[in-house]
Protein backbone atom coordinates (compact mmCIF):
# COMPACT_ATOMS: atom_id res chain seq x y z
CA UNK A 1 0.00 0.00 0.00
CA UNK A 2 1.64 3.22 -0.95
CA UNK A 3 2.41 6.33 1.74
CA UNK A 4 -0.76 7.98 3.11
CA UNK A 5 -0.03 11.83 3.03
CA UNK A 6 -0.40 14.21 5.86
CA UNK A 7 -2.08 17.56 5.02
CA UNK A 8 -0.48 20.40 7.66
CA UNK A 9 -2.59 23.56 7.49
CA UNK A 10 -1.23 26.54 8.64
CA UNK A 11 -1.91 30.53 8.49
CA UNK A 12 0.66 31.92 5.90
CA UNK A 13 2.33 35.92 6.86
CA UNK A 14 2.18 36.35 3.18
CA UNK A 15 1.09 34.93 0.13
CA UNK A 16 1.82 37.13 -2.95
CA UNK A 17 5.21 37.09 -4.62
CA UNK A 18 6.21 39.87 -7.51
CA UNK A 19 8.49 40.62 -9.83
CA UNK A 20 9.94 43.48 -10.72
CA UNK A 21 8.72 42.87 -14.38
CA UNK A 22 6.85 40.39 -16.20
CA UNK A 23 8.70 37.50 -16.92
CA UNK A 24 9.73 36.51 -20.46
CA UNK A 25 8.34 33.21 -20.59
CA UNK A 26 4.64 33.40 -19.41
CA UNK A 27 4.12 37.05 -18.65
CA UNK A 28 3.40 36.68 -15.14
CA UNK A 29 4.22 39.47 -13.26
CA UNK A 30 2.62 38.06 -9.82
CA UNK A 31 3.07 34.32 -8.03
CA UNK A 32 0.19 33.06 -5.61
CA UNK A 33 0.49 29.52 -4.50
CA UNK A 34 -1.61 27.85 -1.97
CA UNK A 35 -0.07 24.84 -1.07
CA UNK A 36 3.59 23.76 -0.34
CA UNK A 37 4.59 20.16 -1.55
CA UNK A 38 3.26 18.35 -4.36
CA UNK A 39 1.58 14.78 -4.19
CA UNK A 40 1.80 14.64 -7.76
CA UNK A 41 5.37 13.34 -6.62
CA UNK A 42 7.13 13.84 -10.09
CA UNK A 43 10.55 12.17 -9.41
CA UNK A 44 12.09 15.41 -11.77
CA UNK A 45 10.19 18.21 -10.32
CA UNK A 46 12.39 21.38 -10.16
CA UNK A 47 10.38 22.05 -6.41
CA UNK A 48 12.18 19.85 -4.72
CA UNK A 49 15.44 22.21 -4.77
CA UNK A 50 15.86 23.82 -1.29
CA UNK A 51 14.43 27.15 -1.93
CA UNK A 52 11.20 26.04 -2.74
CA UNK A 53 11.13 22.37 -0.41
CA UNK A 54 11.47 23.35 3.41
CA UNK A 55 11.69 19.92 4.38
CA UNK A 56 13.95 18.13 6.37
CA UNK A 57 13.04 14.98 4.30
CA UNK A 58 13.47 15.36 0.68
CA UNK A 59 11.41 11.88 0.65
CA UNK A 60 8.46 13.87 2.38
CA UNK A 61 7.52 16.42 -0.44
CA UNK A 62 4.27 14.68 -2.06
CA UNK A 63 3.33 13.09 1.30
CA UNK A 64 3.68 16.01 3.69
CA UNK A 65 1.78 18.90 2.52
CA UNK A 66 1.53 22.62 3.92
CA UNK A 67 -1.46 24.43 3.53
CA UNK A 68 -1.98 28.39 3.05
CA UNK A 69 -5.64 28.01 4.82
CA UNK A 70 -5.76 31.97 4.89
CA UNK A 71 -4.48 32.20 1.08
CA UNK A 72 -7.34 33.58 -0.29
CA UNK A 73 -7.51 36.34 2.38
CA UNK A 74 -3.98 37.47 1.68
CA UNK A 75 -4.17 37.65 -1.75
CA UNK A 76 -7.10 40.18 -1.38
CA UNK A 77 -5.18 42.45 0.73
CA UNK A 78 -1.59 42.51 -1.33
CA UNK A 79 -3.77 43.01 -4.76
CA UNK A 80 -5.51 46.10 -3.08
CA UNK A 81 -1.89 47.46 -3.58
CA UNK A 82 -0.58 46.30 -6.67
CA UNK A 83 -0.71 47.82 -10.08
CA UNK A 84 -3.37 45.08 -11.97
CA UNK A 85 -0.70 42.50 -13.74
CA UNK A 86 -1.31 38.84 -14.50
CA UNK A 87 -0.65 36.56 -11.91
CA UNK A 88 0.17 32.62 -11.90
CA UNK A 89 -2.21 31.21 -9.99
CA UNK A 90 -3.57 28.00 -8.61
CA UNK A 91 -2.65 24.34 -7.99
CA UNK A 92 -4.97 21.42 -8.46
CA UNK A 93 -3.05 18.54 -7.23
CA UNK A 94 -5.88 15.50 -5.52
CA UNK A 95 -5.91 17.82 -2.37
CA UNK A 96 -7.71 20.47 -3.64
CA UNK A 97 -10.74 18.60 -4.04
CA UNK A 98 -11.04 18.69 -0.71
CA UNK A 99 -9.45 22.22 0.50
CA UNK A 100 -10.47 24.16 -2.89
CA UNK A 101 -8.22 27.23 -1.53
CA UNK A 102 -7.09 27.75 -5.33
CA UNK A 103 -10.71 28.22 -6.48
CA UNK A 104 -10.80 30.51 -3.80
CA UNK A 105 -7.83 32.28 -5.01
CA UNK A 106 -9.89 32.66 -8.68
CA UNK A 107 -12.45 33.99 -6.68
CA UNK A 108 -10.24 36.42 -5.54
CA UNK A 109 -8.98 37.13 -8.87
CA UNK A 110 -12.32 37.53 -10.49
CA UNK A 111 -13.59 40.27 -8.02
CA UNK A 112 -10.24 42.30 -8.18
CA UNK A 113 -10.06 42.09 -11.45
CA UNK A 114 -6.47 40.58 -12.43
CA UNK A 115 -5.63 38.51 -15.09
CA UNK A 116 -4.38 34.71 -14.72
CA UNK A 117 -1.86 32.16 -15.85
CA UNK A 118 -2.06 28.48 -14.67
CA UNK A 119 0.38 25.94 -15.56
CA UNK A 120 -1.35 22.42 -14.22
CA UNK A 121 -0.56 18.71 -14.48
CA UNK A 122 -4.17 17.91 -13.28
CA UNK A 123 -7.65 18.28 -15.75
CA UNK A 124 -8.57 19.05 -12.18
CA UNK A 125 -8.71 22.37 -13.53
CA UNK A 126 -11.85 22.19 -15.26
CA UNK A 127 -13.76 21.99 -12.26
CA UNK A 128 -13.56 25.47 -12.35
CA UNK A 129 -13.85 26.55 -16.09
CA UNK A 130 -16.93 28.50 -14.67
CA UNK A 131 -14.89 31.50 -12.99
CA UNK A 132 -11.81 30.98 -15.66
CA UNK A 133 -14.35 31.78 -18.58
CA UNK A 134 -15.39 34.76 -16.19
CA UNK A 135 -12.36 36.40 -15.71
CA UNK A 136 -10.94 35.24 -19.12
CA UNK A 137 -14.24 37.50 -19.97
CA UNK A 138 -13.40 40.41 -18.23
CA UNK A 139 -9.76 40.61 -18.86
CA UNK A 140 -7.38 37.13 -19.60
CA UNK A 141 -6.66 33.52 -18.52
CA UNK A 142 -4.02 31.25 -19.88
CA UNK A 143 -4.51 27.64 -18.86
CA UNK A 144 -1.42 25.13 -19.63
CA UNK A 145 -0.50 22.08 -18.95
CA UNK A 146 2.78 20.27 -18.03
CA UNK A 147 3.26 17.88 -20.90
CA UNK A 148 6.26 15.77 -21.42
CA UNK A 149 5.35 12.99 -23.46
CA UNK A 150 2.57 11.01 -24.70
CA UNK A 151 0.74 7.69 -24.87
CA UNK A 152 2.80 6.84 -28.19
CA UNK A 153 6.31 7.89 -27.06
CA UNK A 154 8.67 4.88 -27.39
CA UNK A 155 10.04 5.72 -23.57
CA UNK A 156 6.23 6.49 -22.47
CA UNK A 157 6.82 3.60 -20.13
CA UNK A 158 9.76 4.71 -17.97
CA UNK A 159 8.13 8.14 -18.35
CA UNK A 160 5.08 7.56 -16.65
CA UNK A 161 6.78 5.72 -13.71
CA UNK A 162 8.61 9.26 -13.01
CA UNK A 163 5.24 10.79 -12.56
CA UNK A 164 2.96 7.77 -11.75
CA UNK A 165 1.16 9.65 -9.29
CA UNK A 166 -0.33 12.87 -11.71
CA UNK A 167 -2.90 12.24 -14.17
CA UNK A 168 -2.11 10.53 -17.55
CA UNK A 169 -1.12 12.49 -20.76
CA UNK A 170 -4.01 11.96 -22.79
CA UNK A 171 -5.85 13.47 -19.62
CA UNK A 172 -4.21 16.46 -19.93
CA UNK A 173 -4.74 16.36 -23.65
CA UNK A 174 -8.13 16.34 -23.20
CA UNK A 175 -8.32 19.30 -20.97
CA UNK A 176 -6.61 21.21 -23.65
CA UNK A 177 -9.35 20.49 -25.94
CA UNK A 178 -12.37 21.44 -23.35
CA UNK A 179 -10.18 24.78 -22.72
CA UNK A 180 -9.93 25.42 -26.21
CA UNK A 181 -12.95 24.94 -26.85
CA UNK A 182 -14.14 27.61 -24.47
CA UNK A 183 -12.10 30.15 -25.83
CA UNK A 184 -9.24 30.00 -23.41
CA UNK A 185 -5.49 30.36 -24.45
CA UNK A 186 -4.18 27.19 -23.72
CA UNK A 187 -0.25 25.26 -24.73
CA UNK A 188 2.14 23.48 -23.21
CA UNK A 189 5.03 23.26 -21.11
CA UNK A 190 7.32 20.77 -22.62
CA UNK A 191 9.60 20.79 -19.40
CA UNK A 192 11.59 19.20 -18.04
CA UNK A 193 12.75 17.80 -21.43
CA UNK A 194 14.37 14.71 -20.15
CA UNK A 195 18.26 13.56 -21.46
CA UNK A 196 17.69 10.03 -23.19
CA UNK A 197 13.80 9.92 -23.08
CA UNK A 198 11.97 12.89 -24.15
CA UNK A 199 14.42 14.93 -26.35
CA UNK A 200 14.33 12.26 -29.12
CA UNK A 201 13.07 14.07 -32.22
CA UNK A 202 10.05 10.99 -32.00
CA UNK A 203 8.77 12.45 -29.01
CA UNK A 204 9.15 16.20 -29.65
CA UNK A 205 7.25 15.52 -32.82
CA UNK A 206 4.28 13.50 -30.90
CA UNK A 207 4.35 15.99 -28.24
CA UNK A 208 4.11 19.19 -30.24
CA UNK A 209 1.34 17.63 -33.04
CA UNK A 210 -0.97 16.56 -30.91
CA UNK A 211 -0.72 19.78 -28.73
CA UNK A 212 -1.53 21.67 -31.90
CA UNK A 213 -4.13 18.30 -32.64
CA UNK A 214 -6.05 19.07 -29.02
CA UNK A 215 -6.06 23.18 -29.56
CA UNK A 216 -3.02 24.44 -27.85
CA UNK A 217 -1.48 27.76 -29.02
CA UNK A 218 2.38 27.12 -28.05
CA UNK A 219 4.53 24.87 -26.74
CA UNK A 220 7.31 26.25 -24.78
CA UNK A 221 10.34 23.93 -23.85
CA UNK A 222 13.39 23.71 -21.98
CA UNK A 223 15.82 21.28 -20.29
CA UNK A 224 15.79 19.84 -17.25
CA UNK A 225 17.48 21.45 -13.98
CA UNK A 226 19.04 20.06 -11.25
CA UNK A 227 19.78 21.32 -8.10
CA UNK A 228 21.23 20.67 -4.50
CA UNK A 229 18.69 18.18 -2.74
CA UNK A 230 16.55 18.22 -6.17
CA UNK A 231 20.02 16.55 -8.17
CA UNK A 232 21.10 14.21 -5.42
CA UNK A 233 17.56 12.84 -5.35
CA UNK A 234 17.12 12.18 -8.89
CA UNK A 235 20.49 10.60 -9.38
CA UNK A 236 19.51 8.31 -6.45
CA UNK A 237 16.27 7.40 -8.31
CA UNK A 238 18.01 7.18 -11.91
CA UNK A 239 20.37 4.99 -10.09
CA UNK A 240 17.74 2.38 -8.82
CA UNK A 241 15.65 2.30 -11.05
CA UNK A 242 17.79 3.29 -14.43
CA UNK A 243 21.45 3.22 -13.67
CA UNK A 244 21.71 2.88 -17.42
CA UNK A 245 20.73 6.43 -17.48
CA UNK A 246 23.61 7.76 -15.21
CA UNK A 247 26.70 8.21 -17.24
CA UNK A 248 24.51 10.40 -20.14
CA UNK A 249 23.36 12.26 -16.69
CA UNK A 250 26.77 12.82 -15.16
CA UNK A 251 28.43 13.52 -17.98
CA UNK A 252 25.47 16.34 -18.91
CA UNK A 253 25.12 17.71 -15.48
CA UNK A 254 28.86 17.23 -13.89
CA UNK A 255 29.67 18.30 -9.86
CA UNK A 256 27.36 21.74 -9.33
CA UNK A 257 26.08 22.17 -12.76
CA UNK A 258 22.46 23.57 -13.13
CA UNK A 259 21.63 23.46 -16.11
CA UNK A 260 22.91 20.80 -19.41
CA UNK A 261 26.28 21.07 -20.44
CA UNK A 262 27.65 21.39 -23.85
CA UNK A 263 24.88 22.37 -27.18
CA UNK A 264 22.35 19.19 -26.96
CA UNK A 265 20.04 21.49 -25.24
CA UNK A 266 20.16 23.94 -28.34
CA UNK A 267 19.74 21.17 -30.67
CA UNK A 268 16.36 20.48 -29.27
CA UNK A 269 15.49 23.86 -29.04
CA UNK A 270 15.86 24.31 -32.19
CA UNK A 271 14.23 21.15 -33.27
CA UNK A 272 11.22 22.40 -31.62
CA UNK A 273 11.21 25.53 -33.35
CA UNK A 274 11.02 23.83 -36.64
CA UNK A 275 8.48 21.36 -35.98
CA UNK A 276 6.18 24.30 -33.97
CA UNK A 277 6.46 26.11 -37.34
CA UNK A 278 5.60 23.14 -39.49
CA UNK A 279 2.61 22.64 -37.83
CA UNK A 280 1.61 25.92 -37.49
CA UNK A 281 1.60 27.00 -33.40
CA UNK A 282 4.48 29.35 -31.79
CA UNK A 283 7.47 27.85 -29.28
CA UNK A 284 6.93 31.41 -27.63
CA UNK A 285 3.36 32.36 -25.84
CA UNK A 286 1.76 35.19 -27.21
CA UNK A 287 2.12 37.95 -24.29
CA UNK A 288 -1.51 38.60 -23.26
CA UNK A 289 -2.21 42.82 -23.67
CA UNK A 290 -5.49 43.78 -22.62
CA UNK A 291 -7.36 46.42 -24.87
CA UNK A 292 -7.30 50.00 -23.46
CA UNK A 293 -4.17 48.90 -21.90
CA UNK A 294 -1.71 51.36 -21.30
CA UNK A 295 1.27 51.74 -23.22
CA UNK A 296 0.37 48.85 -25.20
CA UNK A 297 2.89 49.17 -27.62
CA UNK A 298 5.97 49.19 -25.04
CA UNK A 299 4.67 46.04 -23.84
CA UNK A 300 4.37 44.46 -27.22
CA UNK A 301 7.99 46.05 -28.15
CA UNK A 302 9.46 44.45 -24.76
CA UNK A 303 7.73 40.78 -25.92
CA UNK A 304 9.69 41.45 -29.12
CA UNK A 305 13.16 42.20 -27.97
CA UNK A 306 12.41 39.15 -25.24
CA UNK A 307 11.68 36.64 -28.21
CA UNK A 308 14.96 38.34 -30.39
CA UNK A 309 16.76 37.36 -27.24
CA UNK A 310 15.71 34.01 -27.02
CA UNK A 311 16.10 33.18 -31.33
CA UNK A 312 19.73 34.26 -30.04
CA UNK A 313 20.27 31.98 -27.06
CA UNK A 314 19.34 29.26 -29.77
CA UNK A 315 21.90 30.42 -32.26
CA UNK A 316 24.16 29.56 -29.93
CA UNK A 317 25.22 33.32 -29.14
CA UNK A 318 26.91 34.52 -26.74
CA UNK A 319 25.84 35.97 -23.43
CA UNK A 320 27.14 39.73 -24.14
CA UNK A 321 25.08 39.48 -27.85
CA UNK A 322 21.71 38.11 -25.71
CA UNK A 323 21.63 40.73 -22.73
CA UNK A 324 21.38 43.94 -24.47
CA UNK A 325 17.94 43.02 -25.81
CA UNK A 326 16.72 41.65 -22.30
CA UNK A 327 18.08 44.73 -20.34
CA UNK A 328 16.15 46.80 -23.27
CA UNK A 329 12.73 45.05 -22.62
CA UNK A 330 13.13 46.28 -19.14
CA UNK A 331 13.88 49.23 -19.61
CA UNK A 332 10.17 49.36 -22.33
CA UNK A 333 8.93 47.93 -19.32
CA UNK A 334 9.45 50.76 -16.71
CA UNK A 335 9.58 53.55 -19.40
CA UNK A 336 6.36 56.38 -18.61
CA UNK A 337 6.37 57.75 -22.46
CA UNK A 338 4.58 55.95 -25.40
CA UNK A 339 7.69 54.58 -27.90
CA UNK A 340 4.80 55.31 -30.62
CA UNK A 341 4.72 59.04 -29.62
CA UNK A 342 8.78 58.93 -28.99
CA UNK A 343 9.48 57.65 -32.61
CA UNK A 344 6.54 60.24 -33.95
CA UNK A 345 8.34 63.18 -32.37
CA UNK A 346 11.76 62.44 -32.33
CA UNK A 347 12.54 59.59 -34.39
CA UNK A 348 15.32 56.67 -34.15
CA UNK A 349 17.34 59.14 -32.07
CA UNK A 350 14.43 59.15 -29.57
CA UNK A 351 14.72 55.70 -29.41
CA UNK A 352 17.88 55.42 -29.10
CA UNK A 353 17.42 58.10 -25.77
CA UNK A 354 16.14 55.26 -23.87
CA UNK A 355 17.90 53.20 -21.48
CA UNK A 356 19.57 50.26 -23.26
CA UNK A 357 18.87 51.15 -27.10
CA UNK A 358 21.76 51.34 -29.17
CA UNK A 359 21.77 51.77 -33.47
CA UNK A 360 20.32 47.97 -33.82
CA UNK A 361 18.11 47.63 -30.80
CA UNK A 362 16.68 51.19 -31.95
CA UNK A 363 15.97 50.01 -35.73
CA UNK A 364 14.47 47.01 -34.98
CA UNK A 365 12.21 49.14 -32.92
CA UNK A 366 11.79 51.72 -35.35
CA UNK A 367 10.54 48.70 -37.77
CA UNK A 368 7.95 47.70 -35.36
CA UNK A 369 6.43 50.79 -34.31
CA UNK A 370 6.02 51.90 -38.46
CA UNK A 371 4.26 47.82 -38.84
CA UNK A 372 2.01 48.43 -36.01
CA UNK A 373 0.12 51.30 -36.99
CA UNK A 374 -2.89 50.70 -34.90
CA UNK A 375 -3.58 49.10 -32.00
CA UNK A 376 -5.45 46.20 -33.10
CA UNK A 377 -2.45 44.95 -34.38
CA UNK A 378 -1.24 45.65 -30.71
CA UNK A 379 -3.54 44.33 -28.40
CA UNK A 380 -4.20 41.08 -30.23
CA UNK A 381 -2.63 37.47 -29.62
S1 LIG B 1 3.04 18.28 -10.92
FE1 LIG B 1 4.61 19.84 -11.14
S2 LIG B 1 4.91 20.64 -9.08
FE2 LIG B 1 3.86 18.68 -8.87
S3 LIG B 1 5.48 17.18 -8.58
FE3 LIG B 1 5.02 17.23 -10.76
S4 LIG B 1 6.48 18.70 -11.61
FE4 LIG B 1 6.41 19.01 -9.39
Amino acid sequence: MGRKAVFLPYRARSVLNKHKYPDHWFWTRYTVYPYIGCQHGCEFCYCRERKYAPYEDIADFPYVIKIKENAPDLLRKALAKVPRDTIAVGDYQPLERKFGISRRLLEVCLDMDFPVFMLERSPLVLRDLDLIGEINRKSHASVLFSLIHTAQTPQAEIIDRMEHLAPRPQARLDAMCTLAKAGITTGICFMPILPGLCDTPENIELVIRQTADAGGRFVLAAPLTLADQQKTYFMQYLQVHHPGLLPLYRQLYPDKSYGPQGDAWLKVGRLVREICLKVGISDRMPRPILPGEKRALNKRAAELLANRAYSLELDGAQADRIWPYRKAAWALEELPQDIGLISKQMGLKGLQSIQGVGPSIGSLLEVFINKASNRDQVTNF
